[in-house]
């Protein structure tokens, strides 16, 4: 593909409400992006979607200028580099995470959704809705029989996520979701996109999307998040995967909570969870 721009899908912030992003601030994650040369960035926070208002509230402290916005999407530029940072979030429904970006307005989160009613507002909302790490159910992904119940309603689904790999010997090898993952896309004739699903800075671009940038509207929010969909569609798109290194999920898994009793629960939990899917699976 000539002319390729580079998309991040998945990503969370501080404001993913948990202590697992805690240095993943807004600023950082666009500096980054920067630095990485990515030119879409959708931050997908835990049923939260209000990252975009915060940056267009705090417009006038950041080092970089705003050429662009409207309520789907800005522009940021950096000299000649330009980042279009989409409103996103992955909505913990009753059937499993599901991504929302480039929907139109905030949505209105509780503690508990129904999946039906989240597909439905997504889709008045015009946003794309893609669910995330499907088919590995212990960490929020889809099963089969809900993911062929909505195919119709989904633009695309995750077949890559740099989060899912093997951390311990012996355990849950989780790069076989990823597979999986890929054979539902081919068999289904869904669209799937890699994805990092980053909880550190330094992983925003460890999974992302190439789109064709002469496909891309970038005339207003919706024609762009339209561009972006009618890509997924007609397969104009390429995926780059890497993988999070053990060393960073570890980082990861530490850093959850500070309090060290906490820290040993958390581990204790993990592998617990981990030997029961390895010998479930
Ligand atoms: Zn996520």
């Amino acid at each position: 593909m000539s002319n390729v721009v580079k998309a991040s899908l998945h990503n969370h912030s501080i404001y993913s409400g948990n202590s697992a992003s805690q240095r993943c601030t807004l600023e950082r994650m666009i500096e980054k992006a920067f630095d990485v040369d990515l030119q879409i960035l959708a931050i997908t926070d835990n049923n939260s979607d209000r990252s975009i208002d915060l940056i267009l509230a705090n417009s006038s402290k950041m080092k970089y200028s705003i050429t662009d916005f409207d309520d789907r999407g800005i522009i940021i530029n950096k000299k000649e580099h330009e980042l279009c940072l989409i409103r996103g979030a992955e909505i913990f429904t009753d059937k499993g995470h599901i991504l929302s970006i480039g929907h139109e307005g905030k949505m209105c989160f509780n503690k508990k959704h129904d999946l039906f009613d989240i597909l439905g507002e997504i889709k008045d909302r015009g946003g794309l809705a893609i669910p995330a790490h499907i088919l590995h159910t212990q960490i929020g992904g889809m099963k089969k029989e809900t993911l062929l119940e909505i195919i119709d309603y989904i633009d695309a689904v995750e077949t890559f996520n740099a989060y899912n790999i093997k951390v311990f010997p012996r355990m849950i090898d989780a790069t076989r979701f990823n597979l999986l993952a890929k054979k539902f896309s081919q068999e289904y004739h869904i669209p799937g996109i890699a994805s990092s699903d980053s909880h550190h800075i330094d992983q925003i671009d460890r999974a992302y999307v190439l789109f064709n940038k002469d496909k891309l509207n970038y005339s207003s929010g919706k024609k762009f998040v339209d561009s972006i969909r009618t890509s997924l569609q007609n397969n104009e798109f390429k995926n780059y995967e890497s993988y999070v290194p053990k060393v960073e999920i570890m980082r990861w898994i530490l850093s959850i909570n500070i309090n060290p009793i906490k820290k040993v629960k958390n581990l204790t939990n993990l592998l617990r969870k981990e030997l029961l899917g390895y010998f479930v699976n």
